[in-house]
């Protein structure tokens, strides 16, 4: 049969969790720290826990999605001795820290424990292109539970150190809010012209940030080499003076340079420490913070 499995925490995330799991035909039990929460799920053939030793009692397998670690300690907390036994996954978002933190704790508990970043918003859970990373325990707890965790996407083992899919999941999200910051930026610069954010974006800003990706694996191979003098695509020197007119066009239109600024302080430093022929990957390097 399937695996049975208990949701804790029943936040945007939580529900599109537990949802999932009733769509596939888990039996799911269900816990929120504001027990109403769990009333749509109930109506859908959710079972109610009245406590979080109950919850954690009900299932074979617990999913944890709570707003924090401190979250997290509470819910420990209030399982008592239950977790003895169990299998936890808890995919809260949190610091690589935490997760090792989490998983001592998990570990006086009694518990097998698999730490997981959720790549994808909610409406995504269970769809094409979300993907979960996971990391803790063992490849084996992964494995006997790949069946359950598949059904909220597509499920990543990346390793036993419980912090490892945490720093993924941070690493991945840090560019994604470059990408996203820079998106809004230019739709603020040439909305100051009265251009549409909308047709903006589909006739320019998507083509042109998803041709600029084919260049990703170029630096990639730099920055894996340290070498950023082989096969350069365009001087940093070059760009250094080139992000000077990003940054000016912005402030000469009333929007603000704050996104941009970090960028051109780090291309700045790169070129006076005289790496200005290199490409532009070579600002890996300035971002090592010293001692
Ligand atoms: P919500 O703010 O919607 O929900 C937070 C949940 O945490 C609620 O169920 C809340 O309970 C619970 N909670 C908070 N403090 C405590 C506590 N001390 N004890 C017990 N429960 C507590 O957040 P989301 O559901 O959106 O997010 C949950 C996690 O998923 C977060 O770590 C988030 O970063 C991550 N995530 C979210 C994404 C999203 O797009 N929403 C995307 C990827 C990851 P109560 O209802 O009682 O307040």
């Amino acid at each position: 049969g399937k695996t049975d499995v208990t949701v804790i925490g029943l936040g945007d995330m939580g529900k599109a969790l537990a949802e999932a799991f009733l769509a596939a035909g888990h039996s799911t039990t269900v816990w929120n720290r504001t027990a109403s929460k769990a009333d749509d799920l109930v109506a859908k053939g959710a079972h109610r826990a009245d406590s979080v030793a109950d919850a954690v009692r009900a299932s074979e397998a617990v999913v944890i999605c709570v707003l924090d670690y401190r979250a997290v300690k509470d819910v420990f907390e209030q399982a008592g001795d239950a977790l003895d036994g169990s299998v936890v996954f808890n995919i809260t978002n949190g610091l690589p820290a935490e997760a090792k933190e989490a998983a001592a704790l998990a570990k006086e508990k009694g518990c097998a424990y698999i730490d997981g970043g959720i790549m994808a918003v909610p409406p995504m859970i269970g769809k094409p292109g979300a993907f979960v990373l996971y990391s803790g325990e063992s490849q084996a707890v992964f494995e006997d539970n790949k069946p359950l965790l598949e059904v909220l996407g597509d499920a990543r083992f990346t390793g036993t150190d419980p912090g490892h899919a945490s720093l993924l999941d941070l690493a991945l999200n840090g560019a994604m809010y470059g990408m996203l910051g820079g998106a809004v930026h230019a739709m603020a610069v040439v909305g100051s012209e009265g251009i549409g954010a909308q047709d903006f974006s589909t006739s320019l800003l998507i083509p042109y940030l998803t041709g600029i990706m084919g260049i990703v694996p170029h630096f990639a191979k730099q920055i894996d080499t340290g070498e950023y003098t082989v096969d350069v695509a365009a001087t940093l020197a070059m760009q250094q003076v080139g992000f000077r007119n990003i940054r000016q066009a912005s402030v000469d239109q009333g929007i603000s340079s704050a996104l941009l600024d970090p960028m051109q302080d780090l291309m700045d430093k790169r070129v006076a420490a005289g790496f200005g022929s290199d490409d532009f990957s070579g600002v890996y390097e300035a971002l090592k913070l010293e001692g």
